[in-house]
């Protein structure tokens, strides 16, 4: 079924397009090009990042008295609170309303909020 269908990113393929689409196709084709660039550097950067934390989970484990269910104690301690920590709400002071704690200001009425808790040092 695929093949039933030009290749959409070389209008070129395709007869009777006017300059504006095949232009439009052309920046699409680029645009995804680039997004597919990013999305590969990130996996790299992701793969290094897993790489470099066994590495420094072995040597802790190695080297320390902590354990595997330790490391896993610890990844669900930090998975409740930073999970408690996205569920949090801030309170508008002019119009009460809750927020979200990702909003600087009220999504409703732009006004300042308050309860803004400590942030984390791995809040990124
Ligand atoms: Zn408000």
């Amino acid at each position: 079924m695929k093949d039933d269908f030009p290749d959409l990113g070389n209008s070129a393929d395709i007869p009777n397009l006017d300059f504006e689409t095949r232009k439009l196709l052309q920046d699409n084709k680029t645009e995804a090009d680039d997004n597919g660039d990013r999305i590969r550097k990130l996996e790299d950067k992701l793969a290094n990042l897993s790489l470099v934390t066994e590495a420094l989970w072995n040597l802790l484990n190695t080297r320390t008295r902590l354990t595997d269910e330790d490391l896993a104690t610890s990844i669900n301690n930090v998975a409740q609170t930073r999970k408690a920590r996205e569920e949090s709400k801030l309170t508008c002071i002019k119009c009460k309303m809750q927020n979200s704690i990702n909003h600087k200001k009220c999504m409703y009425c732009g006004g300042e909020l308050t309860g803004h808790t400590s942030k984390s040092l791995f809040n990124f």
